[in-house]
Formats: structure tokens, C-alpha cells, sequence
């Protein structure tokens, strides 16, 4: 008893110590999240006008340490899938059917696809998923579909599709002008829209999409209509798309010229979805927790 009791503290510092992997618990996905960030430098190709990182401060960690980042991710999946995280203070309070685990999810504090060695780090992942028997676990890279034209990103999306992957691909606008004005990237629209359609061929793709309140102005209908028109631009072109994901703000950003949208209108922008391109379209409201 004594000796678990142990174990499981330090199991507790270990994770509280680790500067790659991070349980998170997640309402929406119904259970815990490990969190994996491979932009520990905090450098980004977006400069989304929404985005929650932080880079008036330089990180402490620049580089991905595979090593260190592979061991971190061995020990935290033991730390949630054992239950011992529910022994800490933070995790007490779970309740019983959260206590799942859900998913390992690659975000960050920037863009993973950027990542050098992505291909190779996705197998390493992969392996320690399926050393720990968790072929049930999802592996979910959230990403701006900026890089997917490179063949060592293919790969590792290829790994994703045989270790029970997920992508979700960020699409925010159905204009240039919308698109430069919220992504602020010198990378063309056209290059994102064609990376989103070359890898939704080959498996079907999530679509998350933001919007948001930009300096009092919600998106126009007509930018909405074009959103909807490039979504059907994408199914016609032999993308799969098997869900549209609509956001809007949750946490306050760095950029104070942005707000959320009231939930009537994340239901109305879910409802234009539906009714113009028939793909499947949920969305989650913002205001009630924003602070
Ligand atoms: S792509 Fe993500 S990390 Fe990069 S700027 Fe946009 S929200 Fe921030």
C-alpha cells in the first residue's frame, strides 16, 4: 500500500515536471486527452488572430527531445490508463463516466506538421499506444493543413490512418481576403484548400472551424456562403469530410479585438452548413465560459 502511495506521488511529480505530453481533461470528447507538443519553441506558420499562445515569453524549451518526449508520453498514458491520475488533487473530483481515456492529441503551442522528424515521431507514438495495448485510444493531429504537400507529413499521416488516427483540419474562411485577415500567413489560401482536398482523398477528414466577433463584426453571410461553397468545392473534388466542426471563442485571446459569437448564431452557421453542402456539422457555443 505504502509502496503504490509512493509510486503513485511520484507518478504525479513526474507529470507535473514534463514539458512535451499533458493530460487534459475534455468535456467534449467525454473523457482525458494527453495533449502532445511538438512546438515547444512556440513558433507557428498561422499567426491566428484567435490564437491563446502566448509568445510574449520565450519558452524555457525549445527543441522536441524525442527521447524525453517518448518516455513522457510512456509514463503519462500508464499515469491516465492505470487511474492513478485520479488519485491526484487536480483529477479527484473526475466524475466516473469521464474517467475514460479518449485520445492522445498532437496540438501544441504551434503548427505540428512543422515538426522536422513528424513522420518518425508519429511511429514512435504509435508504438508506445500499441505497446500499452490501447489500440482503442485515438490519435488526433489537429492541424492547419499548411504542410501536407510534404512527403514526410504524408507519412505520417499515413501512420495516423493505420493507428486508429484522426485529423482535423483547420479551415476559418471561404475568402482570401477572410482568410489573410483571420490566419494573418504569408501561405496562399489556395495551398491549404488543395492540402485539405489531396488528403481528404485518401481518408476522411474533420473540419474545425473558428469564427468569431472581429471588431464587433460577425463573418459576413456571403463569407459564410463561401465557406460553404469551398466545403462543397472539396466533396466534389473527391474529398471526404466526415464532420464540420464550428467553433467560436472560448478563452480570451491575446488580441483584443476579437470576441465570440452569441450561440444563436454558432446554431445558425451549423444550420447553413447542413443545408448547403449535407455534411454532418456540430457546434460548440463559447459565451458560457468565456472569460
Ligand atoms: S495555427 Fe494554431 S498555434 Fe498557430 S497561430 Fe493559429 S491557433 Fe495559434
Amino acid at each position: 500500500m505504502t509502496m503504490t502511495i509512493a509510486l503513485h506521488s511520484d507518478h504525479a511529480r513526474l507529470f507535473e515536471r514534463n514539458r512535451f505530453v499533458y493530460p487534459v481533461l475534455s468535456r467534449r470528447s467525454g473523457g482525458i486527452s494527453i495533449g502532445v507538443n511538438l512546438n515547444p519553441d512556440k513558433v507557428c506558420n498561422f499567426d491566428c488572430i484567435y490564437c491563446q499562445v502566448d509568445r510574449t515569453r520565450q519558452s524555457e524549451t525549445r527543441f522536441v527531445e524525442t527521447e524525453v518526449l517518448i518516455a513522457e508520453l510512456r509514463a503519462t498514458l500508464d499515469f491516465v490508463a492505470s487511474g492513478a491520475i485520479y488519485e491526484t488533487d487536480k483529477y479527484r473530483e473526475v466524475p466516473p463516466h469521464l474517467r475514460r481515456l479518449n485520445d492522445i492529441a498532437f496540438s501544441g503551442d504551434g503548427e505540428p506538421t512543422t515538426y522536422k522528424n513528424f513522420d518518425e515521431l508519429m511511429e514512435r507514438c504509435a508504438e508506445v499506444k500499441a505497446a500499452a495495448g490501447l489500440d482503442d485510444v485515438k490519435m488526433v493531429l489537429i492541424t492547419n493543413a499548411s504542410m501536407f504537400h510534404r512527403p514526410h507529413v504524408q507519412r505520417g499521416l499515413e501512420v495516423l490512418d493505420q493507428n486508429n488516427g484522426e485529423i482535423w483540419a483547420k479551415l476559418d474562411a471561404g475568402t482570401d481576403e477572410y482568410y489573410h485577415l483571420i490566419e494573418r500567413t504569408p501561405i496562399p489560401f489556395r495551398q491549404i484548400l488543395d492540402n485539405i482536398t489531396a488528403a481528404a482523398r485518401v481518408r476522411p477528414l474533420v473540419i474545425q472551424s473558428l469564427f468569431m466577433r472581429v471588431n464587433g463584426e460577425p463573418p459576413s453571410p456571403a463569407e459564410l456562403e463561401a465557406f460553404c461553397d469551398r466545403l462543397n468545392e472539396i466533396t466534389a473534388d473527391g474529398g471526404k469530410l466526415k464532420l464540420v466542426q464550428i467553433y467560436t471563442i472560448a478563452r480570451r485571446p491575446a488580441e483584443s479585438c476579437v470576441a465570440p459569437l452569441a450561440d444563436a448564431e454558432v446554431d445558425t452557421i451549423v444550420a447553413l452548413v447542413k443545408r448547403r453542402t449535407g455534411l454532418s456539422a456540430i457546434g460548440y457555443y463559447g459565451s458560457a465560459d468565456y472569460q
